[in-house]
């Protein structure tokens, strides 16, 4: 078999979305599975909607995500170019051999017209469409209309009395009778060719031998299997992937979170957790294993493991996904992506000095394990910041027990023989408190934590206290001696 060339080809009239996504993730999986070359196309024939900033944020979002791709915009190639706007004489000719071998013919209906006759065809009950009245003007009838100012589009001819028959790959055989279709639109009366037109003509051209995209094209496919046909052009193999869904089973939109790839990206969430993430939305390597890497996907992926029933959309599972890749990513690349959560939240000075450096790599160590996502971190840092009041009356209660001073000073005393202390020492140290002290686990630790952190509960105390740094950890541990020794 011939290498597989696909596709991913957006319309730059929006952001990069989930859905979106996903299928570009699809196409480029099956091409880096099976050695194949993965196509970037933009689609910007509706000139109203696409911006060039649209396609930047798409592009910049798909190699965010780790894609690449070997023919298409930025890369260029062999069957450009490939942004759709600027393969309007391309079209043009193609349509001119549609028109000579009578598979096209000019229309001058208005817009008021088309509508009556949608109208008429709904009070039958029957599918609105159209009803072909262009269908046989003959050359004078033309030239009548076109000297009364008239323009025109071109359609195709639909012909009549078939079924024709998609062999998708995900959804199996899917029969559409001709009749229902109408004759479509294939070049508007501005001359720039409709989404059915030029994206049968450059699937062709680029030589994609299999089309891999969202459900909601299938309708599509039968008007371009039949341009494909009156061009006498080889058919792609179909692959439609199905709808993604909210966790109510609704479609998913805002409601279910955000929608676009850049929000994600905005909010902290890591590449590899929305790669990993998007690939089990309607694919499964089989194996209970949630969590895998691009590689291990690149290998395990085929599109007979992807489902023909809706793909959910679950937060939390992505919540978890991400939580897990921020845990498991190497620190220092942690603390870089998450700085600028940081200094956005007034955390961090202008000019942090060494010692910062060290004590945001400690903090950070801490607080990771609790996140989702990094623009979580700043609600995770504020224990380190803000000194406890211990005004609460639970802070009270704790530290006024017997021998909570004798615990703290205790500690005091440790962390200024030894210096700073890092997350090891810090936990050789607390380990054996109890024992040295003669006092039970909890009436040492329960204080100090309370002492440290003006909680009850929180992050493990010996990455606290590198966490903090020496300077605040005594100025904490002092208040809350003066505290527990108050009376
Ligand atoms: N430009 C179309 C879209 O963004 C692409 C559809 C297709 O893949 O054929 O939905």
């Amino acid at each position: 078999m011939s290498k597989a060339r696909v596709r991913f080809a957006p319309s730059p009239t929006g952001p990069l979305h989930i859905g979106g996504a996903r299928s570009a993730l699809f196409n480029w999986l099956y091409a880096r599975h099976s050695g194949g070359e993965f196509i970037v196309r933009i689609e910007d024939t509706d000139l109203d909607r696409s911006k060039r900033e649209f396609e930047e944020e798409i592009l910049l979002s798909l190699r965010w995500l780790g894609l690449d791709w070997d023919e298409g915009v930025e890369v260029g190639g062999q069957n450009g170019p490939y942004r759709q706007t600027e393969r309007l004489d391309i079209y043009r000719e193609v349509a001119e051999k549609l028109l000579q071998t009578g598979h096209a013919y000019h229309c001058y209906c208005t817009e008021e017209e088309l509508a009556a006759e949608r109208e008429a065809f709904m009070a039958k009950g029957e599918l609105p469409r159209y009803g072909g009245r262009c269908r046989d003007l003959c050359q004078a009838d033309r030239e009548k209309l076109e000297a009364e100012g008239k323009r025109s589009v071109l359609r195709f001819k639909v012909p009549e009395d078939r079924i024709i028959s998609v062999n998708d790959m995900v959804r199996g055989k899917v029969d559409f009778a001709c009749e229902g279709i109408g004759d479509f639109i294939i070049v508007k009366s501005d001359g720039i060719p409709t989404y059915n037109f030029a994206v049968a003509v450059d699937d062709h051209l680029m030589e994609i031998n299999h089309v891999i995209r969202a459900e909601e094209h299938l309708p599509n496919t039968p008007r371009q299997i039949l341009i494909y046909e009156a061009l006498a052009w080889e058919t792609p193999s179909f692959a439609h992937i199905s709808l993604i869904l909210g966790k109510d089973r609704a479609k998913m939109s805002k409601r279910h979170g955000a929608t676009s790839l850049e929000q994600y990206r905005k909010q902290g969430y890591l590449p590899e957790a929305l790669f990993n993430f998007l690939s089990l939305l309607g694919w499964s390597p089989g194996g209970e294993d949630e969590v895998l890497s691009m590689e291990n996907i690149v290998e395990q992926f085929q599109l007979d493991r992807v489902s023909k029933s809706p793909a959910v959309f679950d937060l939390d599972k992505l919540n978890w996904i991400n939580g897990f890749y921020i845990r498991q990513s190497p620190l220092e690349k942690i603390v870089e992506l998450a700085l600028p959560y940081l200094k956005e939240g007034g955390y961090v000075p202008e000019e942090p000095t060494g010692q910062d450096k060290a004590q945001f790599r400690a903090m950070i160590s801490v607080v990771r394990n609790y996140l989702s996502n990094l623009a979580e971190i700043t609600d995770h840092v504020e224990i380190f910041y803000k000194d406890p009041t211990y005004e609460e009356e639970d802070m009270q209660a704790v530290l006024k027990q017997d021998q909570v001073s004798q615990v703290l000073s205790a500690v005091r005393q440790r962390i200024t023989d030894a210096g700073l202390l890092n997350e090891e020492s810090a936990k050789a140290m607390i380990k054996k408190l109890p024992k040295e002290l003669g006092i039970g686990g909890k009436k040492v630790f329960m204080p100090l934590r309370v002492a440290l952190t003006g909680h009850t509960q929180g992050p493990e105390l010996y990455q606290v206290i590198p966490a903090l740094g020496m300077e605040k950890t005594l100025k904490r541990l002092d208040k809350a001696i003066a505290v527990a020794s108050s009376t």
